[in-house]
C-alpha cells in the first residue's frame, strides 16, 4: 500500500503523434518504464492531435529515454521528443488534465474537469487516477464497455458481476451504474489499484454496490461465497486469462456471460480455446486498435 501522496513530477517529455502510435508507444512506454518513477499518458487535445507524455518524479536520463523512444517509434518521434520541468503540480492530476472524455455506446469515462460533457442519457463514469489502468482509453477497456452496453440490453438482466483485475474500477463501477444491483465484486492483484478503485467508486457514489477484494487470481474465499456470477469481467492478458479459464469457470451459474480482454487480435484463437475446453461458447468478438475483446457464454439457462 502506497499511504505517501505521490511526489510532484518534476520533469516532462511529450511527442506528437497519430492515434493509433501514440497509443502503441504509451503502451511500450507504460511497459518498459518503472511505474513507481513515471506515469505515461496519451491523449487528445483539443485540436485532435494526440500527444504522448511522460512525466518523471526525477530528472530523466534525456539520451535514454530518446533511445526508448526511438525504439517504440522510430527515430523521428525520437527526435521530435521535447523535454520540460514541471513546476509543483501533482503530476497525476498532470497527465489527467489532457485526457478527453470517451464514450463507449452509453458510458462516458471523463475526469472531474469534464463532468459537465455528459449528456443526459449517457452513464457517467468519473475516474480520478492515472496510476492504475482503466481510463477508458485504452482499446481493451472501451471493448468491455461495448460488450457491457450489449449485455445491458439482453433481456436476460446479470445479477452477480464479477470485475477481475478492476484497476481504476471502472468496468465494475459502469456495471454497478448501467445494472444497478447490489453487489458487483471487483479484484485486484495490486493493492494501489484496490484503493483507487474504492476512492473512484465512491466518487461515483457506486461504493455501495461494489465489493473489492485484493487477491491474486480467483482462490480467495470470497470470490465462492459471493458467486456463482451471471457476468465476469477479466480484462488481463492472455496468460493469466488462460491460467484463469478453468477456476472461473467453476465460479459461473448457468447462461452466464463472460467477457474477456488484453487479448492482441493475434492471441485471440488462444483464449477462446482455453475458454471452450471448459465449456464456454463465443457470442460476440470485439476488435478495437488492434485489441480483441470476447464475449462467451456458458450454457444453461439462466436462474
Ligand atoms: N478492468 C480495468 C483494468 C484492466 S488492467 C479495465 O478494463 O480498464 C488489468 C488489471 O488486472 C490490472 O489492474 C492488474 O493489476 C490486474 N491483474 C493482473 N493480473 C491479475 C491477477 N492474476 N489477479 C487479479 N488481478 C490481476
Amino acid at each position: 500500500m502506497v499511504d505517501n501522496p505521490l511526489p510532484a513530477a518534476s520533469h516532462c517529455a511529450r511527442v506528437g503523434a497519430d492515434r493509433a502510435s501514440a497509443q502503441r508507444l504509451a503502451d511500450f512506454l507504460t511497459e518498459t518504464l518503472d511505474a513507481q518513477e513515471t506515469v505515461v499518458a496519451a491523449f487528445e487535445s483539443a485540436d485532435g492531435q494526440w500527444t504522448v507524455a511522460i512525466y518523471f518524479a526525477a530528472p530523466p536520463n534525456e539520451t535514454a529515454i530518446r533511445a526508448l523512444v526511438a525504439l517504440g517509434a522510430g527515430a523521428d518521434a525520437a527526435n521530435a521528443l521535447t523535454f520540460e520541468r514541471v513546476e509543483s503540480r501533482d503530476w497525476v492530476a498532470a497527465s489527467l488534465a489532457g485526457l478527453a472524455p470517451v464514450a463507449a455506446g452509453r458510458f462516458l469515462v471523463h475526469g472531474r474537469h469534464d463532468r459537465a460533457r455528459r449528456r443526459s442519457n449517457q452513464i457517467g463514469i468519473e475516474i480520478e487516477a492515472a496510476l492504475a489502468f482503466g481510463t477508458g482509453h485504452h482499446g481493451t477497456t472501451r471493448g468491455c464497455l461495448l460488450a457491457l452496453d450489449f449485455i445491458a440490453k439482453q433481456k436476460q438482466r446479470p445479477r452477480k458481476i464479477l470485475d477481475l483485475g478492476t484497476g481504476t474500477g471502472v468496468l465494475a463501477i459502469a456495471a454497478a451504474k448501467a445494472l444497478r444491483v447490489p453487489v458487483v465484486v471487483a479484484s485486484d492483484i495490486d493493492r494501489l489499484s484496490v484503493r483507487v478503485a474504492r476512492d473512484n467508486a465512491r466518487a461515483n457514489s457506486a461504493a455501495p454496490l461494489v465489493e473489492f477484494i485484493h487477491a491474486a487470481g480467483l482462490s480467495a474465499h470470497r470470490f465462492r461465497r459471493r458467486g456463482p456470477y451471471d457476468l465476469v469481467f477479466a480484462n488481463i492478458l492472455l496468460g493469466p486469462l488462460t491460467q484463469l479459464a478453468r477456476p472461473m469457470a467453476r465460479l459461473l451459474a448457468p447462461g452466464a456471460t463472460v467477457v474477456l480482454s488484453g487479448l492482441l487480435n493475434s492471441q485471440a484463437q488462444a483464449a477462446l480455446l482455453a475458454y471452450r475446453a471448459q465449456g464456454l461458447v463465443p457470442q460476440r468478438r470485439i476488435v478495437l486498435d488492434g485489441w480483441t475483446t470476447l464475449i462467451l457464454r456458458r450454457p444453461g439457462l439462466p436462474r
